[in-house]
């Protein structure tokens, strides 16, 4: 009889603490990016706390390319500026979305980049150059047997499409999301269309979590790559590149940890997520 008991238990707690994940990537969306926007245009994010702050630095440089910090995401390490799914010693390292596979997750990655970019690839690719756009291509028609991979124009609408899709879906899944306008906006300091990109964000944010609090199944991590644009607190871009301040990180919907470092590396996120996954 106990050993009866000991089995139901194993099936059912099992499945009581098995979650769904919903990664939201804000590519360059910096801590002042976020007070700065939310000045002219209140934002949903901005009524969440954040858990901390996430070190962005790549294994090369104290400076992360897109590349190398979704990788420290995707796959746990911290790899050259660059790189996609590989270690620095160029070995290919599991990232979560085939994670996810082999624990029968279904897995979506949505972009609004293009479908090779670096954060998107970095999830299903294992190439040493974001740039060799012909091996990517190769990777995504590998991956694409398995994965649901898409690229979209507009992430507010998109969330909401795949996620009342997923309402009443028996199977786990993954989600990694990512805005890319909010770095290509700020490499050009063009701060109202980064503004309106951030705002697209946040709307596909507070989607995300609305759906999430429905359940008791799914975690929605809020995270950015790196800073683009050295924006200040007076919200004037100083520089047209990546910098290496930190970024916020947010975990909302069921709670996996009780507590939350105030500083982490960005290989922490991958951790976190993997420890969510099913065993
Ligand atoms: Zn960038």
């Amino acid at each position: 009889m106990r050993y009866l008991v000991f089995f139901i238990c194993f099936l059912t707690c099992y499945t009581a603490f098995s979650q769904n994940i919903i990664l939201m990537i804000g590519d360059g969306m910096g801590k002042n990016h976020l007070s700065c926007v939310h000045e002219k245009h209140p934002l949903f994010l901005k009524k969440l706390t954040p858990k901390g702050e996430i070190k962005t630095y790549s294994a090369d440089n104290k400076i992360t390319d897109s590349a190398a910090s979704a990788t420290a995401y995707s796959c746990g390490i911290k790899t050259n500026n660059g790189f996609l799914g590989l270690t620095p010693f160029k070995e290919k390292c599991e990232t979560l979305a085939e994670t996810a596979l082999l624990k029968k997750y279904q897995v979506f990655i949505r972009t609004t980049d293009v479908i090779t970019g670096a954060t998107p690839s970095a999830f299903y690719a294992h190439q040493k150059s974001r740039h060799n756009t012909k091996n990517i291509l190769k990777d995504l028609e590998k991956a694409k047997t398995k994965m649901n991979i898409e690229a979209v124009q507009d992430i507010e609408s998109e969330t909401k499409k795949l996620l009342s899709s997923l309402e009443t879906t028996q199977q786990h899944f993954f989600i990694m999301i990512e805005e890319s306008e909010i770095d290509k906006q700020s490499h050009l300091n063009n701060f109202d269309k980064m503004s309106q990109a951030l705002v697209r964000f946040d709307k596909a944010v507070e989607t995300a979590i609305n759906f999430a609090k429905k359940r008791a199944d799914t975690t929605v991590i809020i995270v950015a790559d790196h800073e683009t644009g050295g924006l200040t607190s007076h919200c004037k871009y100083t520089k047209l590149k990546h910098t290496g301040s930190n970024v916020f990180y947010y975990v909302e919907g069921k709670q996996p940890l009780s507590s939350y470092s105030k500083e982490i590396e960005n290989t922490d996120i991958h951790f976190m997520i993997k420890n969510i996954l099913l065993p």
